[in-house]
């Protein structure tokens, strides 16, 4: 039977819950727990997948296909392990399962009701993975914020799981905002007591307490946190704001949450945590040897969570390089022919972004032409490899009107076409071409030089594809396809030979990147980047620029 850690946040939105979640985690999972993460969303989309990326930022796809909140992917980069379908719960979901149940006649002859019907499923949810023996403690993260009207539910069902279990099986932790008034330069606890206050009154207490903050807690501060909220002085944890994300798993440590919660579940019988990895993944973030500028260009720019895989495993993948990473977002819709090369002056790479639909994708167009013909590492990423190939089609096959089909449904030339399996789907939600894909590498291509292998499988979140009618076009004029499904003969990576290093690949490799195993792709890429930078600075030595 698993143990179960429910993380509810209180005073407000953002707190990071996600990041306290995963942190818990690592330390447990450092310390030879097998654990997992789930995250429970109270809004009524089915899944975010339908979300506009200023929404709810970036749309995390899991190995099975299902398209999940970014948290998971916190998860995946912190704890090296696979997340599926079950690991994304939404309102949407448990009501879509009871209604259609109600349809089918299970419930014939009763009223269905939030209570017991709908907590029934979010329990039933709630406990499926501690089920299978697989996992010793599974760790549920609750969406929005104490006090929402949407996530009473949610919070019914924790205290009836609280009831029903025996008390050692269960820790509720509550992460909150110690909020400081600089003209009064003081911490002030009071919407913390609120917070837990409300949630008492739904009948659930929390056992820990984790306090945002931006200044230290005195002693003083937690005693009086402890006494109001009712908790034990040591239950009080301290969580300021780290430069990194990927500190945080430390900070816990030192703060003994891991060790705590442990206690409330009557285990005693721990090993020291294993962080050797991780520290020595940190000290390299912390000490790079030597810096990168990257072009990130999309439409999303000014929110950071819509891109924020790709960001992370440029951080894996600077770690690696012993380099720091900067990222400079280069919003595509302003990107024009008189200020191409300025706005791609300082980079050492460019990525460029996925995305849907027409907006901006004529700047990003332009900018992969400047790449290609400057020699600058390009990376593009599924609406980043389409546009690279349509740049090509234009530009050097000379097929001025090659477009996709996703913004030119009738170009005479649609050199990324819709795929065949889609142009009978009708309904919009879960039904892209989802999840993982095994692709066949070339032998001799840069992707194999990359991966090291002709076998890999990748994540996939798409409509649109390769033209593979154009194919023998642009291998004869230098742009390869050295990547293939080998069930369907999709084109899934092309490359340009003859550029340094300039590769596109149809599906997301960001999402595979952990702090353990930061994906191949951006470390090459990286790699590729940081030979273009010296070489850069190199030259301007030369003529005296530096
Ligand atoms: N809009 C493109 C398609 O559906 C690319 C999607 C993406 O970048 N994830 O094929």
């Amino acid at each position: 039977m698993a143990k179960y850690v429910f993380v509810t946040g209180g005073v407000t939105s953002s707190l990071g819950k996600g990041i306290i979640a995963a942190s818990l985690a690592k330390l447990l999972q450092a310390r030879g727990f097998s654990v997992t993460i789930q995250k429970f969303d109270p809004y009524i989309n089915v899944d975010p997948g339908t979300l506009n990326p200023y929404e709810h930022g970036e749309c995390y796809v899991t190995e099975d296909g299902a398209e999940t909140d970014l948290d998971l992917g916190h998860y995946e980069r912190f704890l090296n392990i696979h997340t599926s379908q079950a690991n994304n719960v939404t309102t949407g979901r448990i009501y879509q399962t009871v209604i259609n149940k109600e349809r089918e006649g299970a419930y014939l002859g009763k009223t269905v009701q939030v209570v017991p019907h709908i907590t029934d499923e979010i329990k039933r949810r709630m406990l499926l993975l501690g089920r299978g023996g697989e996992y010793d403690i599974v760790i549920t993260e609750i969406g929005g914020t104490i006090g929402d009207i949407e996530s009473l539910p949610f919070v019914e069902a924790i205290r009836q799981i609280q009831w029903e279990l025996p008390d050692e099986d269960v820790c509720v932790i509550h992460l909150t905002l110690i909020p400081y008034l600089r003209a009064a330069k003081e911490l002030k606890t009071k919407p913390t007591q609120h917070s837990v206050k409300m949630m008492s009154e739904t009948g659930v207490h929390p056992d820990i307490i984790v306090c945002r903050t931006e200044e230290p807690l005195t002693n003083d501060l937690k005693r009086k946190i402890a006494l109001f909220c009712n908790v034990k002085q040591n239950a009080v944890i301290e969580a300021m704001d780290a430069s990194s994300i990927y500190e945080v798993p430390l900070e816990m440590l030192r703060e003994k949450l891991d060790v705590i919660c442990l206690n409330k579940f009557g285990i005693t019988d721990f090993k020291e945590p294993n962080l050797d990895k991780w520290k020595a993944f940190l000290d390299k973030i912390k000490y790079p040897k030597s810096k990168i500028t990257i072009g990130l260009i999309g439409k999303y720019i000014e929110l950071q969570d819509a891109y924020k895989s790709i960001l992370e495993s440029f951080i894996h993948a600077g770690a690696m390089n012993e380099v720091k990473v900067v990222v400079q977002n280069i919003h595509s819709e302003f990107i024009t022919p008189e200020n191409v090369a300025e706005k791609l002056q300082n980079v050492d790479g460019m990525l460029v972004a996925p995305g849907f639909g027409e907006r901006g994708i004529e700047g990003k167009i332009l900018a992969i032409k400047y790449a290609r013909e400057n020699n600058i590492p390009f990376f593009g990423i599924c609406l980043g490899m389409q546009m690279s190939v349509i740049e090509f089609a234009r530009n050097v096959l000379n097929i001025k009107d090659a477009h996709s089909t996703e913004m030119n449904k009738n170009t005479p030339n649609p050199v990324v076409n819709m795929m065949e399996e889609q142009k009978k789907v009708k309904l919009m939600g879960g039904t892209m071409r989802l999840g993982s894909y095994p692709c066949e590498i070339k032998e001799g291509s840069l992707a194999e030089k990359i991966y090291r292998t002709t076998h890999i499988s990748e994540r996939h979140r798409h409509r649109y594809e390769f033209n593979n009618d154009y194919l023998e076009q642009f291998e004869a004029n230098g742009m390869k396809a050295t990547g293939f499904n080998p069930d369907t003969g999709l084109v899934e990576i092309v490359e340009v030979p003859a550029h340094p290093f300039f590769i596109g690949v149809q599906y997301h490799p960001e999402l595979k990147s952990t702090v353990e195993n930061p994906a191949p792709l951006f470390v090459d890429f990286i790699a590729a980047a940081k030979v273009f930078n010296e070489k850069r600075t190199a030259q301007k030595k030369e003529v005296g620029v530096v």
